[in-house]
């Protein structure tokens, strides 16, 4: 790929509790391969045209990260090592305080191992050309609204439903002053019932500003429950 103009950061993600995987180690720790899960998107941002990484985690696992994953693996491109809060947003917005000036950032869940280079240099032309954009893939299945009561709602057309992966990219200017947004409205958005679930969400409420869908991948998934582990060893055995 011809590059590159940009300085580039990457977020990546690790201070979830991952009750759903029942484990008493937390899923971004657990191994696939030997390897523990977040090993696996670190080492694709470390091979990436990304500056620098900053890795979230909670207060109890930043010794474990620094020595048992950034030193041990010689992650060089991991400039900080800093403690998430009690949302995901509240991890999000520690990471972009802690990223230093840059064009754009990369904000990725750990929990997501199967991160390539195709997918990185995808959402990179993309923020480059829209300041804003989530990786993500048409859905196979149709997709039901429900009501309170476990009635059809509603059917979306599907060949306009994506789920929505990570990474999410944004200019860094933009993403930061939505984050701030976010934690002076917290309360208010709390009130109203709007749940933040992605980084897009907080770009599209907040700024109002348009974000583009990339093509990810189906094998880009997010480990949730026992069942993922194996799926995603399948896919790292068949990765080039
Ligand atoms: O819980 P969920 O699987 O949706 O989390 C997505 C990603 O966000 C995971 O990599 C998790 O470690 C991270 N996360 C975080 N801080 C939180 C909650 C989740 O960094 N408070």
């Amino acid at each position: 790929m011809e590059r590159k103009e940009f300085k580039c950061a990457a977020v990546v993600l690790a201070a979830g509790a991952g009750k759903r995987m029942q484990s008493a180690t937390k899923k971004q720790f657990l191994l696939i391969k030997e390897k523990p899960i977040i090993f696996y998107s670190l080492k694709a941002f470390e091979e990436s045209l990304v500056d620098e990484i900053v890795l979230v985690t909670s207060e109890d696992d930043v010794t474990y990260c620094k020595e048992e994953i950034v030193n041990k693996y010689g992650f060089s491109k991991v400039k900080d090592v800093v403690v998430g809060g009690k949302e995901r947003y509240h991890s999000v917005a520690a990471g972009l305080e802690a990223v230093s000036d840059c064009d754009y950032v990369f904000i990725h869940d750990a929990a997501r191992p199967m991160l390539t280079q195709e997918i990185i240099n995808r959402s990179y032309e993309s923020v480059v050309s829209g300041n804003a954009c989530v990786v993500g893939m048409p859905v196979k299945d149709t997709i039901k609204i429900a009501d309170e009561k476990g009635f059809i709602a509603q059917t979306p057309n599907r060949s306009m439903v994506w789920m929505i992966q990570t990474p999410q990219v944004f200019a860094y200017s933009l993403i930061k002053e939505a984050y701030e947004q976010l934690l002076l409205q917290e309360e208010e958005l709390i009130a109203k019932g709007i749940i933040i679930t992605d980084d897009a969400m907080v770009v599209e409420t907040l700024m109002g500003h348009p974000v583009k869908l990339v093509e990810g991948s189906y094998e880009n998934i997010k480990i949730t429950t026992p069942d993922d582990l194996q799926i995603a060893e399948h896919f790292l055995d068949t990765m080039k």
